[in-house]
């Protein structure tokens, strides 16, 4: 394993920030796989899957059971993680440009040009090493969720291996004809570089909820990145067959965001993945104690994909994400 030290340099005076990047050497006969924690830099189920991945990663280049390179950045973003406000890191938006660090991505060549803010530089930088590679995972988690995808539609069917591996719950499809996210703006990349007809698979991985930071959930993603990692070839390993629910699919606009018309404290009434039918109510909310009781309900029917991890809500919060889709005949 090879640790390269990427400084960025910060806006302020006397600061400088810097990316740890981990590359393993394969045989170059698989594709090269990268893989990011914590663009988001709050969201830390990546960052410690990525943790108990990497020892196996070692190994494996140790043995030479690497067909492909691995590159591996522990924790993307020093920038957001830099940031904290009233006792809470804040790694979602840059506090300066205010621009959400999974947004605004900049023209290639950004990396070095100083004109630029540090958050650009920065996301120019993470882009042009994904962009070296054949398949990019970036690691994200949501509010209260659980495993779930982002993929280009036209990746679906590795969308599906990526989830069968990581037992993965829903895969969301986005066209990509606005580059928005890391990932999409990889796939832009490679296809302005030409390389779009060859095998390349790019994936938002949201794991679970901010809070689902455990050994064992760790382990257990470790395990399905390396599964996955099998799978492509990349590395070598023979694992035993796991057993895989076929992921739930639907367009990103399909999943919609369920907001409170009314301010105060809420009450949940569904969980995670749990199907609803249209009409059913999602969550009470208590305005004023012993006044104002407000119902908000699920706009059609579909699967409670996320939820918001607050429990005091503003007018105009979410309350949870709902992915329209037929309740399949299986489902409990
Ligand atoms: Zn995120």
């Amino acid at each position: 394993m090879d640790v390269e030290r990427i400084g960025i340099e910060a806006d302020s005076a006397g600061q400088e920030f810097f990316l740890r990047v981990l590359r393993f050497r394969g045989t170059g006969e698989a594709p090269t796989v990268y893989l990011q924690a914590a663009l988001h830099a709050h969201e830390v189920p990546g960052v410690v899957a990525l943790d108990r991945l990497i020892p196996r990663l070692e190994q494996a280049e140790g043995e030479n059971r690497l067909a492909g390179d691995v590159i591996v950045v522990p924790q993307a973003n020093p920038v957001g993680a830099s940031q904290a406000l009233f006792g809470e890191t804040q790694g979602r938006f840059d506090f300066n440009g205010r621009t959400n660090f999974n947004r605004g991505f900049p023209p290639a060549g950004a990396e070095t040009d100083l004109a630029r803010p540090v958050d650009e530089r920065l996301k120019s930088t993470l882009l042009s090493l994904a962009c070296e590679a054949d398949i990019v995972l970036d690691l994200h988690c949501d509010h209260d969720g659980p495993v779930y995808l982002y993929v280009h539609e036209r990746m679906l069917e590795e969308g599906r291996t990526l989830a069968r591996s990581l037992r993965a719950r829903a895969i969301l499809t986005d066209s990509g004809e606005d580059p928005f996210s890391f990932v999409l703006k990889v796939n832009q990349r490679w296809n302005e570089e030409g390389r779009a007809n060859d095998r390349r698979f790019s994936a938002t991985v949201e794991l679970r909820s901010m809070i689902d930071v455990t050994a064992d959930l760790a382990e257990q993603d470790a395990l399905g990145l390396y599964r996955y990692l099998v799978e492509t070839g990349t590395v070598v390993d023979r694992l035993q067959e796991a057993p895989a629910e076929e992921p739930v699919t639907g367009d990103i606009g399909a999943a919609e965001l369920v907001l409170t018309p009314a301010p105060g404290a809420m009450m949940l009434d569904v969980e995670v993945g749990e199907w609803v039918a249209e009409g059913q109510r999602l969550a009470e909310i208590i305005t004023e104690a012993g006044l104002e009781r407000h119902e908000i309900r699920a706009p059609f029917e579909g699967m409670v994909l996320t939820r918001f991890n607050r429990r005091i809500v503003r007018r105009g919060d979410y309350v949870a994400k709902i992915l329209r889709h037929e309740r399949p005949a299986s489902a409990g």
